[in-house]
């Protein structure tokens, strides 16, 4: 049985693209339709295949942006200049173009809608992708878990499911989103743009005490400097879970 469900993971399957909307200038999301899909947990990624007319083939991962939906399978991409998987993807990729994908992928970077513990989800620039799907997930399980949300983001025309996120904080008892600005805020915010820091965790987080379940992704230096801040507010190392999507 447990094999059986190993060797699934690991099978590639041919989706196809069958919807697709831009989140920002520079980021798409993709939902694929992956034909007998194995459900997915919020919080894992999958493995994206594309292969050339002259077998050239290159592999990337990507975190999935919903919960599990049948065969849908849906991703957020931020095109990395001069990359060469995500401007295809973002920019190129068409509807009914197939793609391979395989997974779920990572067992440990997940949140279980049973869980009650409170959340704190920390997410910079496309790191809030796997934390979205825990957000939609919380919703979509009607659970009253405490979630916060806090997202790191250049301008606020970078942030991803904007609107959504709105009407989330708005309606969902128990889910607060604040927002930091790295290089650009809105007019009247109250600090400066600037990279997050330990007042930002702080504010925008749970005490220690609170023991809550901490979930920190982005680029690799966001996540230790995040990861680092934490514990340094003394949460326990165990309790702070991290999903680093690539340089700097
Ligand atoms: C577990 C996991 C989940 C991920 N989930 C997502 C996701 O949900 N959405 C998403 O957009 N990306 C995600 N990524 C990043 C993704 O896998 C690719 O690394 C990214 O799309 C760049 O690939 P590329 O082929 O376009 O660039 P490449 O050709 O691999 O790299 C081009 C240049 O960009 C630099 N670079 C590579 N990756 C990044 C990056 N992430 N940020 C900045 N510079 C980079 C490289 O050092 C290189 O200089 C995830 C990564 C991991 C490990």
């Amino acid at each position: 049985m447990a094999r059986a469900a190993v060797s699934g993971r690991l099978t590639w399957r041919v989706g196809r693209l069958v919807e697709a909307q831009r989140e920002t200038a520079t980021a798409r999301t993709l939902v694929l339709d992956v034909p007998g899909w194995p459900r997915h947990l919020p919080g894992q990624h999958v493995d994206v295949r594309l292969t050339a007319e002259d077998g050239y083939s290159a592999q990337r991962s990507y975190s999935i942006a919903a919960p599990a939906d049948g065969d849908r399978v849906e991703l957020t991409v931020q095109s990395v200049p001069g990359g060469e998987v995500s401007p295809y993807l973002v920019d190129v990729f068409t509807i009914g173009d197939p793609v391979e994908v395989r997974g779920p992928v990572g067992g440990w970077f997940v949140w279980r809608p049973d869980a009650t513990d409170p959340v704190l989800l920390v997410g910079g620039g496309s790191g809030i992708v796997p934390l979205m799907a825990m957000v939609r997930a919380r919703r979509a399980a009607g659970s009253r878990t405490p979630f916060r949300l806090l997202y790191s983001v250049r301008t606020p025309a970078d942030v991803y499911y904007a609107d959504e996120l709105r009407r989330l904080a708005r309606d969902d008892g128990g889910l607060d989103v604040t927002y930091a600005y790295t290089r650009a805020a809105p007019d009247s915010w109250p600090v400066p743009p600037r990279r997050i820091g330990v007042a930002d965790v702080n504010t925008a987080g749970w005490p220690a005490d609170f023991a809550p379940a901490c979930f920190v992704c982005g680029s690799t230096g966001f996540v230790e400097t995040v990861a680092d801040i934490l514990v340094a507010l003394g949460h326990d190392p165990r309790r702070v879970r991290t999903e680093r999507f690539g340089p700097n």
